[in-house]
């Protein structure tokens, strides 16, 4: 009995000490960073309030209020806002964030996590990539979506049948290893080469591999027109056999034969969500596509590689159906638009002065007469050369707005790693979440600025499973966006794109300071955002 009431007194002091220990931890924490006053929008989609974050490492330990405790740094973020790093689902950016880590184009927009391997396309095997960039480190975050047209040109070439059962094992286990190196999930490009020649089993048979891995089905559809209610369908049924979430990229009406008819896209939507497939869309806040001109011929026409494109355009009869083709798709508006006046060369290695300039002033330029049939015989050149990057003006202001709007669209950029000065890239590069606040709520009032914040942090974090990232919340990771409303916005233009933002003050990852006062401050402090493949292999080992 004595010994128990003599314990009484230490566990009470142990527990004293412990409570006091959790209280001090609380009052002084030794925090890294301090932002200090600034309004601070979460994510969630609720109205900003006025706080301070508390920053340890790489984590954010504190929102609220910070009184009295020192930090090495302070930022004051009075009058700014304060959101999480804009996260961009979208983007091509694998092609050479090894050679540009510093990713200028996409930090000085605030985002401070990229996902490449969009449309079909992924450097294969992603492993290499993954080391490299452990290796050397990154700016911004970055994840991939493993390619669909990538796998199937490293299985079948370019052909244009449906791959045999041994092709399509195959198929499978390539993507099964990508997977496991970390891929987030199956990418098509569906308007492309070879993935154009996919049938949806084939899709629906390599659903199934994405989805032993928690992953998700990202679509460039076959059809942005006309066809584009069967081509959604057709990636919903992807996601529905396989129990996986759908994601549909740059969503637009791409022809003026079908502006205005939104419930083309909303009407299978809403019924594949209302069935509980989980269905996102994202888009770039511009009228304008970009692509290379190989969607503008017919899929056959590239069958077998290029070499034999070559002969077919030696073919006469062959090289008509081209140019009809191309007439048809891309040349002929049923609303008397002048095409020929909304097609620009973007990037064109084999003659880099038409780069900035539409199909009308090079025709008139070279003498020739601009016509429909000659406008066809100049993107059958071009791409007889090596092909170029585009910029098609082909969508309709009100269908950006009305798409923007629907509570499942995030903003993204489908855009890729830039160098000021190579060629006259669309300036979705430079601009598109720095627009979105300054056009589209500030400006047009279309989004409130806490729906546009939630569209570019929380919304693609919850569709890619992104974890701990596009929130501002005690133990999330410190990936922070800090700017100037009034000033923030674009300055990329469709003919002098390679311009930067303005009015970003602070830019946030993993706790580091990437960028203070619109400058760049060299740091490579990203991580590479692995999918669940990954870690289900290395929890199993
Ligand atoms: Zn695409």
């Amino acid at each position: 009995m004595a010994r128990k009431i003599g314990s009484w007194p230490a566990l009470l002091l142990a527990a004293l000490i412990l409570t006091a220990g959790t209280f001090c931890g609380k009052a002084q924490p030794g925090f890294d960073l301090i932002i200090k006053g600034g309004t601070v929008i979460d994510g969630s989609g609720t109205a900003g309030f006025v706080g301070d974050i508390g920053i340890t490492g790489d984590r954010i330990v504190k929102i609220g209020r910070i009184n009295g405790s020192p930090a090495p740094t302070v930022i004051d973020a009075k009058g700014l806002v304060v959101t999480p790093g804009f996260i961009d689902v979208h983007t091509h950016c694998d092609r050479a964030i090894a050679e540009v880590p510093t990713v200028d184009n996409y930090i000085l927009q605030g985002v401070t996590t990229i996902i490449g391997g969009n449309c079909g396309g992924h450097p294969y095997p992603v492993s290499e990539l993954f080391s490299k960039i452990e290796e050397t480190g990154t700016a911004p975050n970055f994840g991939t979506l493993i390619g669909h047209n990538t796998i199937r040109r490293e299985v079948m070439g370019m052909a244009m049948e449906p791959p045999t059962a041994e092709q399509m094992e195959h198929m499978k286990a390539l993507l099964r290893q990508e997977m496991q190196a970390g891929g987030l999930g199956l990418s098509t490009g569906l308007a492309y080469l070879p993935g154009t020649y996919s049938d949806t089993a084939e899709l629906v048979e390599l659903g199934s591999v994405v989805a032993l891995f928690g992953g998700l089905y990202a679509t460039h559809l076959r059809d942005q027109a006309e066809g584009i209610t069967e081509s959604i369908e057709e990636a919903l049924l992807v996601g529905e056999k396989n129990g996986i979430p759908v994601q549909i990229s740059h969503i637009k009406l791409a022809d003026d034969k079908v502006w205005g008819e939104l419930e083309r896209i909303t009407h299978p939507v809403e019924q594949a969500r209302a069935r509980g497939i989980e269905v996102y869309l994202d888009q770039y806040p511009y009228t304008a596509t970009s692509s290379g001109f190989t969607s503008s011929f017919p899929s056959w026409a590239f069958e077998g590689g290029r070499e034999r494109f070559r002969e077919r355009l030696n073919d006469r009869e062959q090289f008509i159906r081209f140019k009809d083709h191309i007439i048809r798709k891309r040349l002929t508006s049923s609303r008397g638009i002048d095409r020929l006046e909304t097609i620009y060369i973007a990037s064109y290695r084999h003659e880099p002065g038409y780069q900035g300039k539409n199909l009308k002033e090079i025709l008139l330029e070279q003498d020739r007469e601009p016509s429909v049939d000659n406008a066809a015989r100049l993107i059958i050149e071009i791409q007889e050369n090596g092909g170029a990057q585009g910029v098609f003006f082909q969508m309709d202001e009100s269908d950006v707005e009305a798409l923007m709007k629907l509570d499942y669209t995030m903003h993204a950029s489908d855009g890729g790693i830039q160098v000021p000065g190579q060629g006259v890239p669309h300036p979705r590069n430079y601009g598109t979440f720095p627009r979105i606040i300054s056009l589209y709520v500030k400006d047009r009032g279309v989004l409130k600025l806490d729906e546009a914040v939630s569209k570019m942090t929380s919304l693609p974090a919850a569709a890619f499973r992104i974890e701990k990232r596009g929130r501002l919340e005690e133990g999330c990771f410190a990936d922070i966006t800090i700017f100037d409303f009034q000033r923030f916005s674009d300055t990329a233009t469709f003919s002098a794109p390679h311009q930067y933002s303005r009015g970003l003050e602070y830019v946030i990852v993993n706790g580091e300071i990437v960028v203070e006062h619109e400058q760049l401050t060299g740091r490579l402090p990203g991580r590479v955002i692995y999918g669940p493949g990954k870690h289900t292999q290395e929890d199993s080992k």
